[in-house]
Order: structure tokens, then sequence, then C-alpha cells
């Protein structure tokens, strides 16, 4: 019997029911991924008891030795994965990066340049309900109400205008490469910071399927569990030049003891996304992002700037007649699970929305593609026609079962 399900029924049943969840329904949310068994193993270990405050050899804690090893290799895979100058592998999570880098930057007050949040921008790129835009002055790009693309002339004018500190690229709901080198060159001609936010591409770019912002930007920030695959936490990668400030800005400016056995968990994400197999898996991501995406637009739907270069597809809704909220709310009846987003210049209040944001980096992890992922799309085209006619909609859950029945869970599955 389970250790836990003797000790705690209550935890047991709840993480027994997710579990379940996670195995019945097709995650198509964007940001979400299974992490391999190996790194929950690693996440799951005693590396969690010890504190570790400070950094490899440079300790406030005696006992340090394996804990040295560990977050060591985690900074050397990093290092040589993204082809970076310099790591730390400490951040909680991708906001909490951010937070350290422009902790470690910019004084209150100054002057930053990031995506508009309504239109693919995150949270931490200068929201007024975020630390970032209460303590820092952003000013926003847009896209082009036509190409739906980042508006490179935008960017110039504002970066000439403002004189930012830092820019930053990158964003949460935006399914096409940004310029990096364009961005790079706008930062130097105003004597400003590059900060990329590559979040969400993280994996692609590892598994070089997508363009690195490594040769342009002077910081790069992260999560590692989204397209990377690892455990839920951040990273930071700079120029050598940055190196000091950036580890300050992390201890001690805006983090206590370091999760240490998330760095062992990081660590073997990146081991593994070291591997031909991850480029495969990567490749096939954005594959069946764009399968996706033909599917929902033989099928009526729109998508925004007109397809994909990545793991995401932003859908507008509009031609069905249906509001993001609803489709989020249809979709979940039938057991596929995605988020209502806005979508560019949407005429819904940012509860409801026009839109919703896909993503395949989870359902590829379990192995669909081609076929399945077409079937996917279909599914998604019924449930919303079907919108209003519950025995429909229970039909096409069921559906869903079969399917998601015939694919096992990475990290639930002995994979
Ligand atoms: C997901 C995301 C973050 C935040 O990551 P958390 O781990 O949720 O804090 C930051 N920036 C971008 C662009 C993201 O997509």
């Amino acid at each position: 019997m389970n250790i836990l399900e003797k000790h705690d029924p209550d935890i047991y049943t709840a993480v027994s029911q997710e579990e379940q969840r996670q195995r019945r329904n097709i995650n198509l949310i964007a940001s979400e991924n299974y992490a391999s068994k190996a790194v929950m193993q690693a996440q799951a270990t005693v590396m969690a008891n010890k504190y570790a405050e400070g950094y490899p050899g440079k300790r406030y804690y005696g006992g340090c030795e394996n804990i040295d090893v560990v977050e060591t290799l985690a900074i050397d895979r990093a290092k040589s994965l993204f082809e970076s100058e310099h790591a730390n592998v400490q951040p909680h999570s991708g906001a909490q990066s951010n937070m350290a880098v422009y902790h470690s930057i910019l004084q209150p007050g100054d002057t930053v340049l990031g995506l508009r949040l309504d239109q693919g921008g995150h949270l931490t790129h200068g929201s007024r309900v975020n630390f970032s835009g209460r303590h820092y002055n952003f000013v926003s790009y847009g896209v082009d109400k036509e190409t739906e693309l980042v508006d490179m002339e935008e960017v110039l004018i504002l970066a000439k205008k403002h004189r930012p500190k830092i820019i930053v690229a990158g964003a949460t709901a935006y399914p096409r490469t940004f310029n990096f080198k364009r961005f790079g060159e706008i930062a130097n001609e105003i004597d400003s910071l590059l900060m990329v936010d590559m979040a969400h591409v993280a994996g692609l770019v590892a598994a070089k399927v997508h363009p690195s912002p490594i040769p342009y930007a002077d910081v790069v920030t992260s999560t590692t569990h989204k397209t990377l695959r690892g455990p839920r936490g951040g990273i930071i990668l700079s120029k050598e030049t940055h190196a000091t400030k950036i580890d300050r800005g992390v201890f001690p400016n805006v983090q206590g003891g370091p999760l240490e056995n998330t760095i062992a968990a990081k660590a073997v994400a990146f081991g593994e996304a070291m591997k031909p197999d991850f480029k495969k898996y990567s490749k096939l991501v954005i594959k069946n992002a764009s399968g996706l995406a033909q599917v929902l637009a033989t099928g009526g739907l729109r998508i925004v700037s007109g397809g994909t270069d990545t793991h995401m597809v932003l859908v507008d809704l509009r031609p069905m007649n249906i509001t993001g909220k609803e489709a989020e709310e249809t979709l979940d009846k039938v057991c596929i699970t995605v988020n209502r987003n806005a979508i560019p210049y949407d005429p819904q209040k940012p509860r409801v929305t026009s839109g919703i944001r896909l993503g395949t980096p989870a359902i590829t992890s379990r192995g669909f593609c081609g076929q399945d992922v077409n079937l996917v799309g279909e599914l998604i085209l019924r449930a919303l026609k079907h919108m209003n006619n519950n025995s429909k909609l229970l039909e096409i859950r069921n559906d869903v079962v079969a399917l998601t029945s015939k694919f096992p869970v990475p990290g639930i599955d002995d994979l």
C-alpha cells in the first residue's frame, strides 16, 4: 500500500483523482506538459530538506557538498544546452526569474518596454495588478492590426521615444517567432538591455527547432515546465558581464533558500532535452500545432496571424459566434482542457474574450500525432457546434475518453 494513502487519505485521494483527470482529458493548455518519471523522482527527494542559501562553493550553511554537485550539474547542463555564458537555476518560477532580473538592473520607476498584455504579454511585463506594473514604468508595443505580427517599426519608435532601460521580448500568447536579432539591434541603438522571456518556447529553443535568443539578448529568462518539460520552476541565462548582478538579483535580493530538489529535477530535464529524442519530440510539437490549426481553419474558425511557428495556436471564435468563455466551458464538459484568451484588438472583455489558446506540448508528450491531432481538431469543432446540446456533448465526451485511453501519460504510467 502507498504510504501517502495510509498516512493522509484526503491528500492521497485528491492526487489520485488528479492523475485520473490528467489521463482522461485532452490537455491543450499551451503552458502545460507532463514531466517524466525521472524528473518527478528527482523532485521528490531529500534534496528538499536542505537549506543552501548562496551558490555552489559559496554557501551560508554547512553540509552542502551534495547539493553543490547537483546545482553545479544543473548550471553546466543549462549553459551547454542553451549555449549560454552564465546560468542561474535557482528562480522558483518564471515570474521570480523576471522579478530577479528587473531587481538587479532597474531602480523603481525606471522605464521598460514590453508587449501589450492584451496582445500576448505576460503579467510580469507590466500588468497593473503585478509588481512589475506597480514598481516600474512599463510602456507597451503591440501587433499590427492586419498581420497580427509584432510591429517592429512601433518597437523602434517607442524605444527611441521612451528610452527604456530594458526591452522585453517574449510572450505568453503569441504563436509566432520574435525577431530577436532586430530587437537586439534596437536595444543597442538606444543603449538599452534586451531581455528575452522565452518561458513558452524554451524547449523548442533547446531542441534547436526555434530561433535562439541567446546570441542577441543580454539576459534570457524562462520557465522550466512548459515546452522544456521539466519541473515547475524558472531559470535565468545571461552574458558573463551580467552574471554577478543577476546572481545577486536572485539571492539575496528576491529569494531565500533555493529549492534544491527542484534544481535536481531541472538538471534531469536539461539532460533529457540534450537527447535526440527531445529534438524529435519538439519537431512533432510544432507539426502537431500546425496540423491542429489547419483542421480548425478548415472547420471555419479563424487562426490569429494565419497560422503558427510554435507549439501554440490562437483561435478567433467569432466566425462561429462563440466567446472564449463559452468555448472553454463547453470543451470542459467534453474533457478537453483549454483556456479562453484575448485575441489582438479583442472587442470582448478580458474575462470573456473572443478566443482560445491551444498548445500541443502535452498531447505530443503522450504520443499524439497525425490522425490523432486531426481527430482532436474535429472533436473541438463538433463540441462548439453542439454547444447547447447536452446529449451530443455526452457523445463527444465518450469519443474523447476513448481517444485518451489509448495514450499513457508520462510520469503517471511509467514513462
Ligand atoms: C508562464 C510565463 C511566465 C511565468 O511563469 P510562472 O512559472 O507561472 O511564474 C513568465 N513569462 C511568460 C512569457 C510566461 O509565459
